[in-house]
């Protein structure tokens, strides 16, 4: 791999680590991640790589091309269309729109629920929104119901939503 330098301290680049939502990034090596005060010691620098966009086998309901998985910077998934496209210059979608966000992804926190002992979950809702949760909890399809610890703090959102600002359609150098 081609030796890269942190442009803020000078230090090499480190590794590359993947992140639980499947964002990959190269921390400054001089950084380490404090996992006790979630903030990074030493130099903060940290490139976003591209995650390149996996086809699917499955097609796309409106047109009939293959979907592709795409992940956004702020770690959400979706479906699109391969037939789809960005034009930069008219800010627009061109080819075919079809898109499809998907639910929801959990990461493992190392925190104990306060009610029941077992370790906690973040969950982060397809709009976005961040939730811890029980480990246990869990729903059931049949019943309608929550099964397990019902223990849950929503998170407040770390940036605020923008709505069709074509973050969807951008190539991914301009999503990262
Ligand atoms: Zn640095
Ligand atoms: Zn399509
Ligand atoms: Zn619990």
């Amino acid at each position: 791999m081609e030796e890269e330098k942190c442009p803020k301290c000078g230090a090499p680049l480190s590794e590359i680590t993947e992140t639980p939502t499947g964002r990959k990034l190269r921390r400054c090596s001089t950084g380490v991640w404090n996992t006790e005060t979630h903030k990074t010691d030493g130099c903060d620098y940290v490139k976003w790589l591209e995650v390149e966009p996996q086809t699917l086998d499955e097609k796309c309901p409106k047109c009939g091309e293959p979907l592709i998985l795409q992940v956004t910077r702020f770690g959400k998934k979706m479906k699109k269309c391969s037939a789809g496209g960005w034009d930069k210059e008219e800010k627009k979608a061109t080819g075919c729109d079809y898109v499809e966000w998907i639910n929801g992804t959990t990461e493992k926190l190392d925190e104990k629920c306060p009610k029941c002992g077992e370790p906690l979950v973040i969950f982060t809702t397809a709009a976005g929104k961040k939730m811890k949760k029980c480990s246990t909890s869990g729903w059931d399809r049949e019943a309608k119901q929550a099964t397990g610890c019902d223990y849950i703090l929503w998170l407040k959102a770390e940036f605020k939503p923008q709505v069709a600002n074509g973050e969807e359609f951008l190539p991914p150098e301009d999503i990262f």
